[in-house]
């Protein structure tokens, strides 16, 4: 057993590489074993979401916090920016580019940072004015 072992999903059976390379069919009972480690999602009709401008949502909203952190100098704005910016992220690098707005996603995350950081320095400013320091 060792980690380049794979199972036929029909049969069950052990396949283990012969010289480096799995069989693409199991030796068996002939299913594809590209099919079994990677099952192809059979879509009957094109559904909502398969296009990466339905799937990259998180990427947008980030954005769209990021800009409103900014403007409104908003912390808790900028704190959802960038957790909803690095969640996309993360979803973008997982879906193997099958889902886009990485860029959108750091520019949110990006626009978080300085929103908080903006609302912080002017509370800082402010505060500091105000209390004669
Ligand atoms: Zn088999």
């Amino acid at each position: 057993m060792s980690a380049s072992d794979r199972f036929c999903t029909q049969c069950r059976h052990t396949i283990s590489p012969r010289g480096g390379a799995t069989p693409e069919y199991c030796p068996i009972c002939g299913r594809s074993m590209s099919a079994a480690t990677a099952p192809p999602r059979t879509v009957p009709y094109a559904p909502r979401g398969t296009s990466p401008a339905d799937r990259a949502g998180k990427a947008t909203a980030s954005f769209v916090l990021g800009i409103f952190s900014l403007i409104v100098c908003g912390v808790v704005l900028g704190i959802i920016a960038i957790v909803l910016g690095s969640q996309a992220r993360k979803e973008i690098d997982a879906s193997n580019g099958r889902v886009g707005g990485r860029g959108l996603a750091t520019a949110g995350i990006t626009l978080g940072a300085v929103g908080i950081a903006k609302s912080v320095g002017f509370g800082l400013i402010f505060g500091g004015l105000r209390f004669g320091l």
